[in-house]
């Protein structure tokens, strides 16, 4: 298998571990957006979070908030923090193992999402209706 997050959970590679439990693994990112960002992988191999089973996509958010409460109370730089995740590859996941980014911020640290050219134009209340229900009728 050529995933690099199950190579870090097989300690196959190195990596700096920050917490660890039955199902999850958290480590430093290599390439890091700000001081401090935080990977939590399961330590199944799943590539979407759709493949995951419900509990333990509960418990992800449980050990990001850990984790996130750990930070802002480090020496770390930090006031405020983003959680992402990238869930496919037009969502910008590179690696096709699950993982949960914890990003400390603060203001002009550079980082920030692009946005389309159209952002600034809200769509009619319609448009939203019609969009919400297309995804409602797809709820389980
Ligand atoms: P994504 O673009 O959401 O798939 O993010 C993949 C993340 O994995 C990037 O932030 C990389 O810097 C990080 N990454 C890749 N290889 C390693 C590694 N060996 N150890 C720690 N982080 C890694
Ligand atoms: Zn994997």
């Amino acid at each position: 298998m050529g995933c690099i997050f199950c190579k870090i959970i097989k300690e196959k590679l190195p990596y700096s571990r920050v917490y660890e439990d039955e199902d999850f693994l958290a480590f430093m990112d290599i390439k890091p957006i700000n001081k401090g960002h935080v990977l939590i992988v399961p330590k199944k191999h799943f590539e979407l979070v759709s493949e995951m089973d419900k509990t333990d996509m509960s418990k992800m958010i449980v050990v990001a908030e850990k984790i996130n409460s750990a930070i802002r109370k480090s020496e770390i730089r930090c006031k405020g923090i983003n959680f992402f995740l990238a869930d496919g590859k037009a969502a910008g996941q590179e690696v096709p193992h699950v993982h949960l980014h914890v990003i400390p911020r603060f203001l002009g640290d550079g980082f920030g999402f692009k946005f389309p050219d159209n952002y600034e134009n809200k769509p009619p209340r319609k448009e939203l209706e019609r969009l919400a229900e297309k995804i409602k009728r797809k709820l389980d």
